[in-house]
């Protein structure tokens, strides 16, 4: 367990971050979907090598297994769309054979932004797992909410916060060195 600075020492310091949430209560719809974070968050690491920020997802299958993963890679391939969730969505989409990903699961350690949002409903991926919250550019309830918006035809469930503390203090820290 990394140690993390309080809310309240932290608070305003790190704009492009969410303030660190309340300690997880347990939460048996959260609880369940803590292991698949922590695997994302070492995938996450794996994007620091290049400078890139730690960020890692994964797409899972009905029955839990990985269709995909992904970290960003925008610094490491030039890529302005290498985000982890789009790396993760191509690589599950190859798995199975089309672009439908109905019934699958991405688990996320950042909340996704506005063009990863659309990936996710252009995928029609039922469920979006994430941890830390994205106040600057998070669609998926902060700046806007593309996945549980009406006007969309599809809209995959939520589950944010998961490891939320673990995820904020990963891009904290590499926040700390690398700007
Ligand atoms: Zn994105």
């Amino acid at each position: 367990m990394q140690s993390v600075p309080s809310p309240s020492s932290t608070l305003g310091e790190r704009p492009r971050i969410a303030p660190l949430p309340a300690p997880e209560r347990p939460d048996p719809v959260r609880d369940r979907w803590r292991e698949p974070m922590r695997r994302a968050i070492d995938e996450a690491a794996l994007a620091t090598a290049t400078g890139d920020v730690p960020v890692g997802a994964f797409v899972l299958g009905p029955d839990g297994s990985v269709l995909g993963r992904g970290h960003n890679v925008r610094e490491a391939v030039g890529d302005p769309t290498g985000h982890a969730e789009v790396v993760a969505i191509r690589q599950a989409a190859n798995a199975v054979g089309e672009w439908r990903l109905s019934g699958c699961t991405l688990v996320v350690t950042l909340e996704p932004c506005t063009m990863c949002a659309g990936a996710i409903v252009l995928s029609r991926l039922d469920r979006v797992v994430y941890g830390a919250l994205d106040p600057k550019a998070g669609a998926a309830g902060s700046l806007f909410d593309v996945l549980r918006d009406n006007r969309l035809n599809h809209r995959p469930e939520v589950i944010p916060g998961v490891l939320a503390d673990e995820c904020t203090a990963q891009l904290r820290a590499f926040f700390d060195t690398h700007r």
